[in-house]
């Protein structure tokens, strides 16, 4: 139900969990955070409070330059810790807002390519399509837009709701933002971007934001921030100030 992501210098445990706190007046039954280095993927995820989670964050490395934060209400299988997300599909790292309508023609179909379901919830299978269409695409060499490709093939499959926040650990330089139906902002730093689900988890951070429109992809790097539709066109837009304080 709330959504946070960081790219830049310093990704701390505490800031995603803070963030998450600023979100929680949202709701949710369950919480998990994924930060990514060169060692690789470190998810920790627990159901109930924030609190659950707040214990677990020793587990995370002290900083990195990536990661994504998630407090979710169920919409699709219970309130457990296997269905907390971030989900991962091989070297794809995904957490979800909102609802994918047609996710059971989906499953079935990756269950026939051989996917197994380590959750209950419709957004694993956004996980493993994304790895699917991927995988597919072995002949692009260039990663960004090898998953760059794949993210066009999964937004023209899935029918829904969502905003999802996306690492590829391909590309570790990138962090990977799609909104349909669901709220997004983007938040601009010195030489660190950030998006959220809400405004309210960024102000301490950042003033500069981007109101994400639906159906648009953002690719947000430590130095910028790249926005195409799903018909693959550039979109400029400038921040807008905020100024309220909370
Ligand atoms: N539909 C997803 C789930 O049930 C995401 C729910 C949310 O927006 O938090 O896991």
């Amino acid at each position: 139900c709330g959504v946070i992501g960081y790219i830049g210098s310093n990704a701390t445990p505490e800031f995603f969990y803070n963030g998450l706190k600023r979100l929680e007046y949202r709701g949710y039954d369950s919480a998990g955070i994924a930060m990514m280095n060169s060692d690789g993927v470190f998810i920790q995820r627990a159901e109930g409070k924030l609190n659950n989670l707040q214990n677990k964050l020793a587990n995370l490395p002290a900083s990195t330059r990536i990661g994504i934060g998630h407090t979710r209400w169920a919409t699709h299988g219970k309130p457990t810790e296997s269905n907390a997300h971030p989900h991962r599909s091989e070297n794809i790292v995904l957490l979800h807002n909102g609802i994918i309508e047609n996710y059971k023609s989906l499953k079935d179909f990756l269950i026939t390519k051989g996917y197994k379901f380590q959750s209950e919830t419709d957004t694993e299978v956004a996980a493993h399509l994304l790895n699917y269409e991927y995988k597919k695409l072995a002949e692009e060499k260039n990663s960004f837009e090898r998953i760059k490709k794949a993210i066009f093939s999964l937004v023209s499959q899935i029918h829904g709701a969502f905003a999802f926040g996306i690492l590829c650990t391909d590309v570790p330089d990138t962090l990977f933002v799609i909104k349909y139906g669901s709220p997004i902002v983007l938040g601009l730093g010195k030489n660190e971007n950030y998006m959220a689900s809400g405004i309210t988890a960024l102000v301490d951070h950042t003033r500069s934001i981007i109101i994400m429109e639906d159906k648009e992809i953002a690719f947000l790097n430590a130095e910028s921030i790249s926005i195409v539709d799903f018909a693959g066109k550039e979109v400029l837009r400038k921040p807008i100030e905020i100024s309220w304080s909370t």
